[in-house]
């Protein structure tokens, strides 16, 4: 009796790699291969807008390789609604998300392979260490999933990116989500189910420099944040509650002292500034907090779709 073997889905974003490409690839399909005999296999490539040689070099591989699919989008949608098309088209029992820079190391789906046979639903990688990056990355990753996991209502696992392997339970959950502020790692987090925390030796990039700004680092982190709680507005009604407590007792000293000493009052311009200009920064922040939640309302009304495809390559390969 022949046993039918599970299938893999690797996802892979690509926005401007065409050096590291081809060494991925290479990688890639060394670790593939060795599990060839435990699963069967398809390559998802995304590619996000990139209009360096990445989508040209896809489509060579993909004339010699059955097991690679490309999905090209029409402009650059951002790494989150990349890796989401790239799940949405995967066939596979089990998806692995990993990055096209070599920053995670394919030798480590084998492992994650054999954890998902062991019924784990998610087996996410951890960073151990992470070279090359500057300290000021290291720094602002430390403080905000510190900061995520004490402002939202789920746990996100410590130093855990979006490499990770996916039961098809959890992908079809993850695809039923179509919000369009994606944190995908908090949501994968939400679907629950069990999970496995892999360690793994974050590598720096092998060619090329990070995508991720200063700007666009806020913008995913806000997105994490916002996506998953509400609690920043709770802290802001808190900031207005203890203000309105300060400003009684204010008033109450203020009255009592007019009483007692009439002639003195004039004084306090200081005073009076240090409050105004303090409980104009709250009310600013608080206005601004609200903006954040409701630009997303806004963003999320339009229900617009997600991203945009403008090809397709190699998904009517059958082996
Ligand atoms: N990426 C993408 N779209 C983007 C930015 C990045 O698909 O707008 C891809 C990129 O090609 C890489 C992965 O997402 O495979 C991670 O990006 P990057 O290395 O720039 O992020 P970092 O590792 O610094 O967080
Ligand atoms: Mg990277």
């Amino acid at each position: 009796m022949t046993t039918v073997l599970p299938m893999l889905s690797i996802v892979v974003p690509i926005y401007f790699e065409e050096d590291t490409l081809p060494q991925f690839y290479d990688r890639l399909k060394g670790v593939m291969e060795q599990l060839a005999s435990a699963a069967k296999y398809e390559l998802i490539f995304v590619n996000d807008g990139s209009t360096d040689r990445s989508l040209d070099l896809l489509r060579q591989l993909s004339r010699d390789d059955n097991s690679i699919r490309v999905i090209g989008f029409s402009r650059n949608f951002g790494h989150q609604v990349a890796i989401t098309a790239g799940i949405d088209h995967a066939q596979g029992d089990a998806v692995v998300v990993i990055d096209g820079d070599l920053q995670d190391p394919p030798e480590v789906i084998p492992e994650m392979f054999a954890k998902w046979q062991d019924g784990y639903k998610v087996v996410y990688g951890v960073r151990n260490s992470r070279k090359g990056e500057s300290a000021f990355k290291l720094i602002t990753a430390r403080v905000f999933y510190r900061c995520i996991n004490y402002l939202s209502d789920v746990h996100l696992p410590l130093d855990a990116g979006d490499f990770r392997l996916m039961d098809r339970v959890v992908v079809d959950a993850l695809c039923s989500i179509r919000e369009e502020n994606r944190y995908i790692r908090g949501l994968v987090s939400w679907v629950g189910f069990p999970q496995f925390a892999l360690s793994y030796d974050r590598d720096s990039r092998y060619a090329g420099e990070t995508k991720f700004n200063l700007r666009k680092m806020l913008k995913f982190a806000f997105d994490g944040i916002t996506g998953f709680s509400d609690r920043p507005l709770r802290i802001s009604s808190k900031l207005g509650i203890l203000c309105t407590i300060t400003s009684f007792a204010m008033i109450i000293w203020l009255i009592y002292s007019k009483i007692t000493s009439p002639s003195s009052t004039i004084q306090g311009w200081t005073s009076l500034l240090v409050v105004v200009l303090f409980l104009g920064g709250i009310q600013l922040l608080s206005i601004g907090l609200l903006g954040e939640y409701i630009g997303r309302i806004h963003r999320e009304t339009k229900k617009r779709p997600l991203y945009v495809v403008a090809e397709k390559i190699g998904f009517n390969n059958v082996d």
